[in-house]
């Protein structure tokens, strides 16, 4: 019997390297071939295959598989797909063990779950974030954990900001992330990465428990992060460190010495004081967890800042979350990649290879990736390449699919049958205060399973390039006091941007707090039916202003609802107090016609102005 051709081809010892880490499968992308092989007497499969894959992988012919079936009680065809049963049924009756393979492939290296052989796992350090209320001492704590390496080579000028850094206490290191506060937290989350351990709760012994001590905790928990709790400004007069206790058992937070298992350490960031006893917390905490890695494989991990250095070009800290990283590696990260051209640490001492929970900030990226993006390193550029631009091809066919409106009802469907967490919203307004206002209110609707995420907010009319990154993002444009004019609004129809205009905030929010809950219902929208555009300015008295108007899109109606436009900003909203042709009242005035038209209770129009007409209808 002829064996069949399988590539079971182990990764071979990687040449570019010292030889200390193996070039290991799951870096490379799978072959066809790899998704059906027998090893070692055991059929191991990864996806439902046809009678003809199988009979090819299992080298027993088609109509031996077809009769066996049918002797079962089954009738099955070449190219019908089996089901697990039917695959072990019919190894076990050729002599072959079987197991099904969940595989992931290096493109999709987000999704990658790595099991690593227990023997080659070591120990790794912790990686902590620090959460709580504003002002209760998150930075103040950062920076008191750092204080002695401050002291002794910031103060050379020499250290940068990557984003974190690692506290070497009683010969065991821990990585710090040093931006503080859930959001940075939950924005990393959102984009699927989990890089903290263990979250250090910071809660002012003399204010107690707050609002964002509250999210800090909910954030953590919905992380599956272990919590400590920091009791800070211990040396104030009005600490009380038992009320912070009582205040979080009402939360699920329970101190150890309250019955439950959660540590508490009693800190002055001011001081120094009890610093030392946060950072043992930390080490027993880690140690129960029994945080592990394997250094002996390419590195993969997460982006936790990326910027664009003017001197350097793109600048990214990567969090090696298991493996190691070479600084002869090349690195995919999202749709780029790039060979590594310089690996610095927080002193911006020049690394060689960096381990498991260890931040660098590496340059050589192709462009600046996003914090929170997980990024995987390869040994040759060919796999790099190859990868990036895999990823690359898939987002593009997403986009190209997905480039169909994204309606407000559209996002509240998603937002119930929880498939998006992040809604996109461009806002354009009349001024740039009242853009920053929108932003800042609209932002405060996120919750804990939706986040708005203003991608932009300025003042001014809306454009081709808001359009364009409304498409790319999926995003709803909100304008507020302006109106897109009538090019804008049929290229926005085309691209299915939905643009929602409003004159009165509150309007905007309430829309955005029922799409976030999931209940948006659109029951009146406007509609607008033509634009009108003013060449001529009469006054006559009695009447009033009259302007003598060419209508440039659509139809005018008399009595219609109307708005004022200027430059794309609204000056007026009204009603129509007149609609002529020529000396008679019309009904209504279509494209390409002449009217005269004049508005109730507003003469101020101006030769230029646009005057739009609309309805309120049924939304379908
Ligand atoms: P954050 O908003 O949580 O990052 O808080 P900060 O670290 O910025 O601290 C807020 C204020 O509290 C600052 O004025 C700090 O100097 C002060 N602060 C922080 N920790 C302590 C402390 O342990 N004792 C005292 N007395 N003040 C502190």
């Amino acid at each position: 019997m002829k064996k069949p051709q399988f590539n079971n081809k182990k990764g071979g010892q990687n040449k570019n390297h010292s030889g200390f880490r193996q070039a290991n499968f799951e870096s490379r992308p799978k072959k066809k071939e790899d998704f059906a092989k027998v090893n070692g007497g055991v059929f191991v499969y990864s996806k439902p295959l046809t009678v003809a894959e199988l009979s090819k992988a299992i080298n027993v012919p088609i109509p031996a598989i077809i009769k066996y079936m049918f002797m079962n009680g089954k009738a099955v065809t070449i190219n019908q797909l089996l089901d697990d049963e039917m695959i072990g049924t019919i190894c076990l009756e050729y002599g072959y063990d079987f197991k099904k393979e969940e595989i992931v492939d290096a493109e999709h290296f987000e999704d990658l779950k790595i099991e690593d052989d227990p023997a080659s796992l070591v120990e790794r350090a912790p990686v902590v974030s620090v959460m709580g209320h504003v002002d209760h001492g998150k930075t103040s704590i950062i920076d008191a954990i750092r204080h002695s390496d401050l002291c002794s080579k910031e103060a050379g000028g020499i250290s940068q900001a990557i984003g974190a850094y690692q506290k070497d206490h009683k010969g065991k290191k821990i990585t710090i992330i040093d931006t503080p506060g859930h959001e940075a937290f939950t924005a990393m989350r959102a984009r699927g990465a989990d890089a903290t351990d263990i979250t250090v709760l910071v809660v002012a012994a003399d204010d107690g428990v707050m609002p964002q001590t509250i999210e800090a905790i909910n954030h953590a928990k919905a992380a599956n992060c272990e919590i400590i709790v920091a009791i800070n400004k211990m040396d104030k007069p009005g600490a009380d460190p038992d009320r912070v206790k009582n205040e979080l058992m009402a939360h699920d937070v329970i101190a150890e010495d309250y019955g439950g298992d959660v540590m508490t350490v009693e800190v002055s960031a001011k001081t120094g004081k009890g610093i030392d006893d946060l950072l043992d917390a930390i080490l027993v905490k880690a140690e129960m967890m029994e945080l592990k890695a394997n250094p002996n494989r390419f590195a993969i991990g997460t982006v936790l800042e990326a910027k664009l250095d003017k001197g350097e070009g793109p600048k990214a800290t990567l969090l090696v979350q298991n493996g190691t990283i070479a600084a002869s590696d090349y690195v995919v990260v999202g749709e780029i990649y790039g060979k590594i051209r310089r690996m610095t640490n927080e002193y911006n001492a020049v690394l060689k290879s960096a381990g498991p929970s260890t931040p660098v900030a590496v340059t050589g990226l192709s462009a600046v990736p996003m914090a929170g993006d997980r990024f995987m390193a390869f040994p040759t550029e060919k796999e790099a390449k190859e990868i990036a631009e895999r990823r690359a091809l898939e987002k593009q066919k997403q986009e190209r699919s997905a480039s169909a409106a994204m309606s407000l009802s559209d996002l509240n469907n998603l937002v119930n049958a929880g498939k998006i967490q992040d809604v996109n919203i461009i806002i354009k307004a009349d001024t740039e205060g009242s853009a920053e206002a929108m932003k800042a209110n609209i932002e405060k609707q996120s919750n804990d399973q939706v986040k708005i995420k203003v991608l932009a907010a300025s003042a001014g009319a809306i454009n081709d390039s808001d359009l364009l990154l409304a498409q790319a993002s999926k995003a709803i444009i909100y304008g507020f006091n302006i109106r897109p004019d009538a090019r804008i609004t049929a290229k926005a129809n085309e691209a299915g941007v939905e643009i929602r205009t409003h004159q009165i905030i509150y309007e905007v929010l309430e829309e955005i707090e029922a799409l976030v809950k999931g209940m948006y219902k659109a029951e009146q929208v406007e509609q607008v039916t033509g634009q009108a555009e003013i060449r001529h300015i009469y006054k006559i008295s009695k009447i009033g202003t009259i302007g003598g108007s060419y209508v440039t899109s659509g139809t005018i109606k008399a009595g219609s609802k109307i708005r004022l436009l200027r430059a794309g900003v609204v000056v007026y909203t009204g009603e129509l107090a007149g609609l002529k042709r020529f000396k008679d009242d019309a009904k209504e005035v279509r494209e390409g016609y002449e009217c005269g038209i004049s508005i109730k209770n507003y003469n101020d129009i101006k030769e230029g102005d646009i005057v739009e007409g609309y309805e309120m209808v049924d939304k379908e």
